[in-house]
């Protein structure tokens, strides 16, 4: 061995614990759960019971589910096809064994009109400045939301979808893993269930509502043990404006981390450690080319975009998850790497930055990229199943290996025989 040799071999041992030492030193101050800390011996990385339980997720069943899910539609907020799919995704969360399933529910009245989208020039931002901040650079191509009925080409599709909004009462389901040792702290994983845009909303939101699901399904498994809690939650109303999440917040804010009733160990809302959302998973195929054509295959350098927002009171505790999600995802996921942005913006994890360390998970960055137009199915009619393929999926299973990893070591899980 050349001495270049040896201090290379040096150099990488020295990486690859101060890699582990990273994740442990991350865990730390996220709360103050530690297992053995800078004490414990190196892992076994065969014998890595959260690498088992990663393991247990699988490219078809996270399709299927997609595809469950757009069986209702663009399940817009406010219609029948939308309570379908409420009950169909509480069904599937109570046969995963995630019981007993609970709902939110709350009323939505829409607000006197402003734009096609309600958020501002078609989620665009102003100028040169992204929304979340941040700027565009390069090619940028129109976004909006499609409001007409006659740009969905399938008949049965368009008839699905023809019912709109109406006000009145909502809901959303959730459930929950109940921590053994700290059942009164949890982490909430969330998505949102409702779409938009005369499709059937498979990217826009199906990637992520199914992503949380699966978690559901292999956290719930009888021999999987937690220290802390886990709730998995389907928001409903985001594309209105986040009002399934905001209405969540006004009602269960203040019960964080009380007993209730005293003694019984039970906490009906645990105090919240941190909220991850995952919003739109699986289209990287890059930006638009300068003709405004997009790449038909996902990019082989495709990511997943792991972001939080810089101007949030709690953006030293998010960027810190952060780091943690970007590190759980190069020890856990197998294709796909994940970056880590600054701009979190429009998602159900913004109601939450102020409150909680919150960060989202997406296949782009909101504000730069999705922004200018990297995703030309985002509120289309184009936003169908069949649109996609398995590289598309795969970097939605990529962000659920990533979230699975990283929770598992937050929440201390491990397997029982
Ligand atoms: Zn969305």
């Amino acid at each position: 061995m050349s001495t270049l040799a040896r201090i290379q071999t040096h150099r990488a041992a020295t990486v690859s614990v101060a890699i582990v030492s990273t994740l442990l030193a991350l865990a730390a101050p996220i709360h103050a759960q530690q297992r053995g800390g800078s004490q414990a011996p190196p892992p076994d990385t065969l014998n890595d019971p959260v690498r088992l339980m990663v393991a247990r997720l699988d490219l078809e069943k996270y399709k299927a589910t997609i595809k469950g899910l757009t069986q209702f539609g663009d399940r817009r907020q406010g219609t029948e096809r939308n309570r379908k799919a409420v009950d169909w995704i509480e069904a599937q969360l109570k046969s995963y064994g995630c019981t007993p399933t609970e709902r939110i529910t709350y009323t939505y009245t829409t607000p006197p009109r402003r734009d096609s989208t309600g958020r501002g020039g078609g989620g665009r931002g102003r100028g040169n400045t992204a929304q979340g901040g941040g700027r565009f650079r390069g090619v940028r191509t129109p976004t909006g939301v499609n409001a007409d009925s006659l740009k969905q080409p399938n008949p049965k599709l368009r008839a699905l979808d023809t019912p709109q909004t109406v006000d009145g009462e909502r809901q959303e389901v959730f459930c929950t893993k109940v921590g053994s040792t700290h059942p009164g702290e949890m982490y909430i994983v969330g998505g949102h269930m409702d779409g938009i845009g005369w499709g059937e909303a498979a990217n826009d939101d199906g990637s992520g509502t199914a992503l949380v699901m699966e978690l559901a399904r292999v956290f719930s498994s009888p021999d999987v043990k937690t220290d802390r809690s886990i709730r998995f939650v389907l928001w409903n109303n985001e594309e209105s404006g986040t009002n399934g999440a905001r209405a969540y917040i006004a009602q269960r804010d203040s019960l964080q981390g009380k007993e209730d009733p005293p003694g019984s160990g039970k906490y009906p809302e645990p105090k919240w450690l941190g909220m991850i959302q995952h919003d739109m998973m699986m289209f990287d195929h890059g930006m638009p080319r300068p003709d405004g054509t997009m790449s038909p295959e996902q990019r082989p350098e495709a990511d997943v975009n792991i972001e939080f927002q810089v101007t949030s009171k709690q953006a030293e505790g998010a960027q810190k998850l952060a780091w943690f999600f970007q590190t759980a995802n190069e020890k856990y996921a197998t294709d796909y790497p994940a970056r880590v942005g600054q701009h979190m913006t429009n998602t159900d994890s913004g109601p939450f930055q102020d409150l909680v360390p919150s960060i989202s998970l997406r296949e782009n960055e909101r504000g730069e990229q999705i922004g200018a137009g990297w995703d030309p199915q985002w509120h289309q009619p184009t936003d169908l199943y069949s649109t996609y393929n398995d590289k598309d999926f795969r970097l939605g299973l990529n962000a659920a290996q990533t979230t699975l990893g990283a929770i598992a070591l937050l929440t201390g899980a491990t397997l029982v025989k």
